[in-house]
């Protein structure tokens, strides 16, 4: 299996490369050229298997330059760190299944794919003898599911700015507490803009960026893509473990990452009747898909802050299917977004994206009504981005159709929204209360670029 750019500008290359190189050098993204099919008895065959071996049935077909074994033991280290014995159980309530993503150490269901990121680079470094430096920003959630997936790794130092008090006090605790000589956790006197346009600073110096080997944990590397695909056929498997008869998907959606995977996973051949793309305000993706219509305007802040996204970085990926593997039109249709802001796109191509995916957009109001209403039946607690995968859910998809909602998140991580719909704070994991007392390192900084810099530069390994 080889990898190639949704902008034709690269040579085709191998797994382990397409790992270290993240961002296609193309400026495109990383792409298999084709995708392995899952016969049906294949994928019967797999409904015996835990978690890690289903892992490596639905991943080793995509890694062509690792063996058996250490792909087997990488995978299964990156999932023991999972509380849960099931790693991602799925849940009955209501009408809906709950595909429970938030067993990892953060709490979030972005654990499934930098676990095994960060053993990943940690394995490949080893064997090239090279060094990596991350430097990342985060508003919450990635910072801190990357610090933890590479936390005490060989070969790897980690720089991630965050806007000082302005994450949840949880995520900061989460970021902070990892003390580990190869983290380096930088509050940044600024917003998170401030700490996004430094970043992106960094990495447009390519000198800075070649002679400090840089490199990225964003959702564009295609391994965090693919650790995902796993649980879309693990949801399915248990979801007909009883014998029902069609499984749809409702997915709360930022970056187009976590929906890419089902995608790739129904084109492997699972049967998804139903992909639902669930937006919360900034619902740039809901208005592709039900209207054509791909125009930028301003990110809003909602409750649900992990999908307060505008642009949604994978959905490239996406796009370069839809125009039939034309790298021609990708670079059209992102030049066109540059000069009108906007990308438009043919009868035919939105036929075919209606096909493929339903969409619906969950106000505020209507999210924590939801996980008010979703408490008093059941008594189960929705975070607020789960709550919007499961309104949309309830509205959009087929009753007699077994309706899996990805559930992105524990809801203590987001206990100010919860407590604002039901009147009560969630109850917090001992997990999460126990990092009020541990010690903590983080250097507070102002949004100064050559400053930033300097840091790095002293405390690279
Ligand atoms: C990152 C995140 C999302 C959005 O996922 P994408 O892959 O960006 O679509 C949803 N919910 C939570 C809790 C997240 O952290």
């Amino acid at each position: 299996m080889r990898y190639i750019s949704t902008r034709g500008g690269i040579q085709p290359i191998h797994f382990k490369d397409a790992v270290m190189m993240g961002l296609a050098t193309d400026g495109g993204l990383l792409l298999p050229e084709t995708y392995p099919h899952v016969s049906p008895d294949q994928l019967e065959s797999w409904r015996s298997l835990s978690y890690p071996e289903l892992a490596f049935q639905v991943i080793a077909p995509f890694v062509d330059d690792i063996s058996e074994d250490t792909l087997k033991e990488l995978i299964n280290r990156s999932y023991a760190t999972f509380t849960h014995p099931q790693v991602t159980p799925v849940v009955h309530r209501d009408g809906v299944y709950i595909l429970e993503l938030f067993h990892g150490v953060t709490l979030a269901f972005k654990d499934v794919a930098l676990q095994f990121l960060g053993n990943l680079f940690e394995h490949i470094l080893g064997e090239r003898g090279e060094r990596l430096n991350i430097v990342g920003a985060t508003s919450g959630d990635t910072g801190s599911a990357a610090i933890h997936g590479v936390r005490g790794k060989k070969g790897i130092t980690i720089f991630i700015l965050h806007p000082h008090g302005k994450t949840s006090p949880v995520q900061a605790l989460q970021m902070t507490t990892v003390t580990d000589a190869n983290v380096h956790n930088i509050a940044v006197r600024g917003t998170f803009d401030d700490c996004q346009d430094m970043v992106k600073a960094l990495f447009n110096d390519l000198d800075f960026k070649a002679e400090y080997s840089l490199g990225a944990v964003n959702s564009i590397n295609w391994a965090r893509v693919l650790a995902q695909v796993t649980y879309y056929f693990w949801a399915w498997l248990r979801v007909t473990d009883s014998g029902t008869a069609t499984v749809s998907f409702s997915v709360p959606t930022g970056n187009f990452g976590d929906i890419f995977a089902g995608y790739v996973a129904k084109r492997m051949g699972l049967p998804i009747e139903k992909l639902l793309l669930a937006t919360n305000e900034n619902n740039i993706l809901t208005r592709f898909i039900n209207q054509g219509d791909y125009s930028l305007t301003g990110v809003v802040s909602t409750v649900s802050p992990s999908m307060d996204i505008q642009v949604a970085s994978n959905f490239e990926r996406y796009l370069y299917h839809l125009f039939q593997e034309q790298p021609d039109r990708v670079r059209a249709a992102f030049a066109e977004l540059r000069e009108k802001g906007s990308i438009s796109f043919s009868a035919d191509e939105m036929q075919q994206v209606r096909a493929e995916f339903c969409s619906a957009s969950v106000n505020q109001v209507e999210t924590l009504e939801t996980i008010d209403s979703f408490y008093r039946e059941t008594g189960y607690l929705l975070d607020p981005h789960t709550a919007v995968g499961v309104k949309a859910a309830q509205d959009l998809l087929p009753a007699d159709s077994a309706r899996v909602c990805l559930a992105t998140a524990h809801p203590a991580k987001f206990g100010e929204a919860v407590e604002k719909a039901t009147g009560n704070p969630p109850p917090v994991p001992a997990a999460l209360a126990a990092l009020e007392g541990l010690p903590s390192r983080c250097s507070l900084m102002d949004a100064d670029l050559a400053g930033i810099r300097d840091f790095i530069i002293r405390n690279i390994g």
